[in-house]
């Protein structure tokens, strides 16, 4: 069984949960600890205990700890993309190329603890000086979903730690393996016991306790907006420091001048990679008329050679949808789907394989309006829907009409609506001629309007959430 770390210790949990493989369920990936309230507190403490420590590092040594976590993962990649594959459904080759960005990542925040600046003014008032300094936040509590197992921790664990603050991480229920794994890369790298602290277990349970605790000064969170407003709820009345990224209904407008190949490249690419399971995902196609009939049929083409199956298996395009809930919830929307009208295309049934697991074709709608709920709602699996328009202006009224704001694209050959695009989508990442998913790792990554709250992740912007800065006024 695997256990939980706390305070440099591996602990037994209050009870177990077992991780299945969504390629075959009679797959047992392993069997995980579960914490409680009281372990959650006990991480909390021993966090609280070892932050000063940790800050009191020189930046050389926390930069050797967080290259040598990297220089691990890295070296593990093959292996580790397997653990992956197999435990979230991702296709291999996807997966071991997010393990490689993770151990990119932890060696991206090693230079960052050695460029950590301040700020040197004169006062308004003569012969005062003032400064500004970067300081750790304190202890952070780090919650992640379930789609990016290994990157999302380690974007956020990676940050947090590079600028001295200590950790409390909650994975999410679903992938206990990637997390545990990368705990232990993370143990064995000599940070002060208690820096670091895993704890597998139910988000209402083990993230709640987190959320209330007046010792764990900062939350960075990914998931739903749900369990965001949640969040704020608990967490933000008691004004803890908050990073939160959640949903997203990102559209990838299609004008006529564009590149055929390329936009259905991007469509595919964007929407359907992953199993749709990215929250970067383009789930609405807004394609301008006089490409439409083009651009649906080839789509359809692209979709019907794409072979689904077990993510581990050779040549496979699309891996199963994670878990059963999800699984129901994406069937669930292609009947919504039909019932509001909408023309399915392609796909949209449950396939059998093999091996019992959650799969199904990618799914496309045609001829959809923009205010259905399968062009409004976030579904998060292989499902996407084309809603004509009929010119540039009505696409972008299109583009920005949901309550989500995180990734928007643009297919199309005019310099003039590029650019216009590019600074009027009300989107935090914008893409031309390139899909909505598939980011670089060391630039700034969030939304706005409903999927984002708080300061971006990742790049150096991520000082901003993951320390404070203190304002010193001196007399000499
Ligand atoms: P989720 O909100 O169900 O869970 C996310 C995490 O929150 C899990 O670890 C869960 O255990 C925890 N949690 C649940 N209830 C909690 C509570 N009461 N208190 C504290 N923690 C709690 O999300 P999910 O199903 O794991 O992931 C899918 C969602 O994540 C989608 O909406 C997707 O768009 C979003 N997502 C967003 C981004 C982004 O960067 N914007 C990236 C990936 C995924």
């Amino acid at each position: 069984m695997n256990k939980n770390l706390i305070a440099g210790n591996w602990c037994e949990g209050r009870s177990v949960r077992e991780n299945i493989n969504p390629s075959d369920l009679s797959d047992i990936v392993g069997i995980y600890a579960q914490a409680d309230a009281e372990d959650t507190q006990r991480a909390i403490e021993a966090a609280t205990r070892a932050q000063p420590i940790w800050a009191a590092y020189s930046s050389q040594q926390r930069a050797d700890a967080l290259d040598r976590i990297g220089t691990e993962i890295l070296q593990r990649q093959t292996e580790l993309g397997e653990l992956l594959a197999r435990e979230e459904g991702k296709v291999l080759p996807e997966a071991i190329a997010e393990v490689s960005r993770a151990g990119h990542i932890f060696k991206f925040f090693a230079g960052e603890a050695m460029r950590v600046t301040g700020e040197h003014l004169d006062s308004v008032r003569s012969g005062i000086e003032v400064d500004i300094l970067r300081q750790p936040v304190g202890v952070v509590g780090i919650i992640t979903p379930w789609n990016f197992p290994i990157a999302i921790p380690a974007w956020k664990i990676a940050p947090a730690l590079a600028y001295g603050n200590s950790v409390v991480f909650k994975p999410a229920d679903l992938v206990p393996g990637s997390a545990w794994a990368l705990a232990d890369i993370i143990h064995r790298s000599s940070l002060p016991d208690g820096t670091f602290n895993l704890l597998m277990g139910r988000g209402s349970v083990v993230g709640q306790t987190m959320l209330e605790s007046p010792k764990v000064r900062a939350i960075s969170f990914t998931g739903s907006a749900d369990t965001g407003q949640r969040i704020m709820q608990s967490a933000g009345t008691r004004m803890a420091k908050l990073q939160m990224e959640m949903g997203g209904k990102n559209p990838l407008v299609v004008l006529n001048d564009a590149e055929l190949d390329r936009a259905v490249e991007c469509a595919v690419h964007g929407a359907f990679f992953s199993t749709g399971q990215r929250c970067t995902a383009s789930s609405r196609f807004i394609v301008e008329k006089g490409i439409y009939p083009h651009f649906v049929q080839a789509v359809v083409t692209r979709l019907e050679q794409l072979r689904v199956g077990h993510a581990l298996e050779a040549g496979i395009d699309i891996g199963p949808v994670a878990d059963a809930s999800q699984y129901e919830q994406d069937l669930n929307y292609v009947d919504i789907g039909k019932a509001e009208g909408a023309f399915l295309a392609s796909g949209g049934v449950p396939l059998k394989r093999e091996t019992e697991g959650f799969y199904m074709s990618p799914a496309l709608f045609t001829d959809c309006d923009p205010h259905m709920r399968i062009a409004q709602e976030e579904i998060f699996g292989p499902v996407a829907c084309v809603i004509p328009a009929d010119n540039y202006e009505q696409a972008l009224e299109f583009a920005n009409a949901t309550p989500f704001g995180l990734s928007a694209g643009i297919c199309t050959t005019s310099l003039k609506h590029a650019t216009h695009y590019k600074r009027h989508v009300q989107s935090g990442m914008v893409m031309v001629n390139t899909p909505t998913a598939g980011v670089d790792y060391h630039v700034p990554f969030g939304g706005t309007k409903a999927s984002s709250f708080g300061p971006r992740e990742q790049g150096h912007h991520a000082i901003e959430f993951f320390t404070t800065t203190k304002t010193a006024y001196t007399q000499a």
